[in-house]
């Protein structure tokens, strides 16, 4: 079972020049997605006959992951969000309390909680933040202790003037213990990686761009939440900070990257979780 699950992660697994990107599975959410997205009825999935059987099953019902992204570049071990963890109080029932292998994922491609130099927050919403922290002793300790926690200042102190439990059990330990780092929203972690401003979802959230030998990628977090917004970006979920903003940053990048080499990964994909934009017949889509 262990050496199918193993196999499973490896084949899913891209290469960006020297560098790899794994994608490392929390759960399933696809109900949530359609729920939160009002344009996103069955019968309107249905007329976007490329999202099927992919993104979606042949009745209209979206299909969506909730996962992280292991990037390995040279001798660091970053992680992109942090999925909604184990044990969190939360409200909404599947998250709550969850109990699932998500480091039991990591360790079978031989990193450790030890391992992680970097954690990056693309925003700090619930399902990004949650393996930011474990309980311990009846204490939320930073999960990943060796790592600096790299946050966009302006999101922090969003959140901070906001702050709900999530922020408080999944952000506060780590500012606590000394391991977030406070950046801006077009900070260079190497070389090879860095982030770039996409608002609208949240206020400062950012996408991270990766590069290596001539090649690129983009993790894009949740600037969309599905492919069906990448063949109709005004489709907006009930959970955007200012839809206005967030369109707006969807077309700008659909548009630079569109018809070119770039790989455009989805935070919230599910398999094939990465892929490239076209421009053909006045829509955009991923192919
Ligand atoms: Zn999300």
């Amino acid at each position: 079972m262990v050496e199918r699950i193993v196999e499973m992660i490896y084949k899913s697994k891209i290469a960006i020049g020297e560098i790899e990107i794994f994608p490392i599975y929390e759960m399933e959410v696809g109900d949530l997605i359609q729920e939160i997205t009002p344009m996103a009825t069955p019968e309107n999935i249905k007329e976007i006959k490329w999202l099927i059987p992919r993104y979606a099953d042949c009745n209209g019902k979206l299909k969506g992951v909730i996962q992280s992204f292991l990037i390995k570049s040279g001798t660091n071990n970053i992680l992109v969000d942090t999925c909604v963890g184990n044990d969190k109080p939360r409200s909404y029932k599947p998250w709550k309390n969850a109990n699932t292998d998500f480091l039991i994922k990591l360790e079978e491609l031989n990193i450790a909680s030890q391992d992680i130099n970097f954690v990056i927050s693309t925003h700090l919403h619930t399902d990004h933040i949650g393996w930011n922290t474990i309980l311990e002793n009846g204490r939320w300790v930073p999960t990943f202790p060796n790592a600096q926690y790299i946050m966009v200042k302006g999101e922090y102190d969003y959140w901070k003037l906001n702050s709900q439990e999530d922020f408080n059990d999944s952000v506060v330990p780590i500012i606590n213990d000394g391991l977030a780092k406070f950046v801006d929203s077009n900070y260079k972690i190497d070389d090879n990686i860095s982030l770039i401003p996409t608002p609208g979802h949240t206020s400062y959230h950012v996408s991270v761009l990766i590069k290596s030998k001539g090649q690129s990628a983009i993790i894009v977090g949740d600037l969309f939440h599905h492919p069906c917004e990448i063949n109709y970006p005004e489709w907006t979920t009930n959970s955007e900070f200012d839809k206005n903003i967030l369109i707006n940053s969807r077309k700008m990048l659909l548009q630079k990257i569109a018809n070119k080499s770039i790989v455009f990964i989805g935070s919230h994909f599910s398999e094939p979780y990465a892929g490239k934009i076209t421009w053909e017949n006045n829509m955009f889509e991923f192919k």
